[in-house]
């Protein structure tokens, strides 16, 4: 891999790779939902696509420029479609374990409309016995009567979009919030006693540097959150920033991934002396014993995840899958009374294993007789050689029968899972399967 940041995704969220998903999955994707679940925790993710500006860097499925109505219509097609999911034989009577209101731009929508959100919710689903309930914001598109709705609604982790604390270097990427949002948003959420505050940042904006990086990192060190996670810049294809690199031939400014490392790294440090812990490549926690981070963890674990809204993933039975990624498919298919699923994908054993394993990895360290007993498979044994590479090239370390990365390993974790991807079937044999 270029040590520059070229046009591409580099984070891995999944597995099998999206380019492996396709319609002739969705059958079996319905099927799965009208049979009864297997014994893992159940979660529900759902996907508020609305945001006050496109972030140049942004490849998610987000809107801009949608009406009041539009809202409307769009958080009752949410509640519509918890209400099919929860009545399939698949989620009947299951309790959530968790819950993710991610986007997009969740906090975007008023109090009125987050009220009948969560009201609509309820009647299909009830997290009462949730271990976690998140809840992403951007700054400025909260007030403090929001935040305040927020803790009463049943959120119990704010995840704050801060990204960087430059205005200069927010508003080169095209971020919708400066800094003095940053700080006002904050005071509203320490108020409200949510027991779990995160804060988001990214190393390696346009713009960055030593000095801009260095203030970014004391000040939220001084804003004492539960966690930080921190992310690492990337340029996927559907960005504005590589948009604009194709049309004229400058290359966005974004720092090497060297530098970007470097960057986390120093973050890293100044956390651990601050008494923070490190909890995977990207997350760092103030008090390990009080505060996980229970999506991650259940999702990483195989649990399912029923997905809610426009282009949201889920995943079932051991299926992935995809809801409908354009706005009026989506609607008319919910209006209609129908699940909205797009595409999906059905591993097999052994893919299912890859997944959880190369998820699991970014933690930093690898359970491996949980490995055994879930799947029948000494882990270290069947990648005896990559494991040995990894250890040679000082990416980890395999001492005692335990696989635990090194720093440099973790700084790099995303690029390291490739190692463990298998080759993609011929297109014929992904019809078939
Ligand atoms: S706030 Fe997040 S979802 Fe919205 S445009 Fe920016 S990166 Fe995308």
């Amino acid at each position: 891999m270029s040590e520059t940041t070229e046009p591409g995704s580099y984070f891995v969220s999944n597995y099998p790779p999206f380019d492996r998903w396709g319609t002739e999955a969705v059958p079996a994707v319905r099927a799965a939902f009208e049979q009864p679940p297997g014994d893992v925790p159940l979660g529900l993710y759902l996907h508020i696509p609305f945001c006050r500006k496109r972030c140049k860097f942004c490849y998610f499925r987000v809107y801009t420029d949608k009406a009041a109505s539009d809202v409307e219509r769009y958080t009752q097609g949410l509640v519509r479609e918890a209400g099919l999911a929860a009545a399939s034989p698949a989620v009947r009577g299951r309790e959530l374990k968790y819950v993710y209101f991610g986007g997009g731009t969740p906090s975007f929508l008023s109090v009125k409309q987050l009220e009948r959100l969560v009201a609509g919710l309820h009647d299909s689903f009830g997290w009462d016995h949730a271990e976690e309930v998140t809840f992403e914001c951007e700054p400025g598109t909260l007030s403090e009567p929001k935040v305040k709705a927020l803790r009463e609604l049943g959120m119990t982790r704010i995840s704050l979009g801060v990204e960087n604390f430059d205005d200069d270097i927010l508003e080169a990427n095209g971020r919708a919030h400066l800094s003095a949002e940053i700080m006002r948003a904050w005071g509203w959420i320490k108020a409200a006693g949510f027991p779990n505050t995160n804060i988001d940042l990214i190393s390696g904006m346009v713009g960055e540097t030593d000095e801009s990086w260095d203030a970014t990192v004391a000040k939220t060190l001084a804003m004492e959150p539960d966690s930080v996670t921190i992310y690492q810049m990337e340029l996927p294809l559907n960005t504005t920033l590589v948009h604009d690199w194709k049309e004229t031939g400058v290359p966005a400014p974004v720092a090497d991934w060297p530098t970007k490392r470097g960057w986390v790294d120093r973050a890293f440090r100044r956390f651990e002396e601050a008494g923070y812990a490190v909890s995977s490549g990207y997350t760092l926690v103030r008090d390990p014993s009080r505060v996980s981070f229970r999506y991650r963890d259940m999702l990483w674990e195989g649990s399912d995840l029923i997905a809610l809204g426009v282009a949201s993933f889920g995943h079932l039975s051991g299926l992935h899958y995809q809801n409908e990624p354009h706005w009026d498919a989506y609607l008319d298919t919910v209006e209609g009374g129908r699940l909205p699923i797009a595409r999906g994908m059905v591993p097999t054993p052994r893919e299912r294993l890859i997944r959880e394993m190369i998820l699991q990895l970014k933690r930093g360290h690898l359970d491996v007789p949980r490995f055994r007993q879930k799947f029948g498979v000494d882990v270290l044994d069947a990648w005896k050689g990559t494991w040995a590479d990894l250890a040679a090239e000082g990416s980890l370390g395999l001492e005692g029968g335990r696989v635990e990365l090194t720093r440099e390993g973790l700084l790099q974790v995303d690029r390291l899972l490739h190692r463990f991807f298998e080759p993609s079937p011929p297109q014929e044999q992904v019809a078939a399967s």
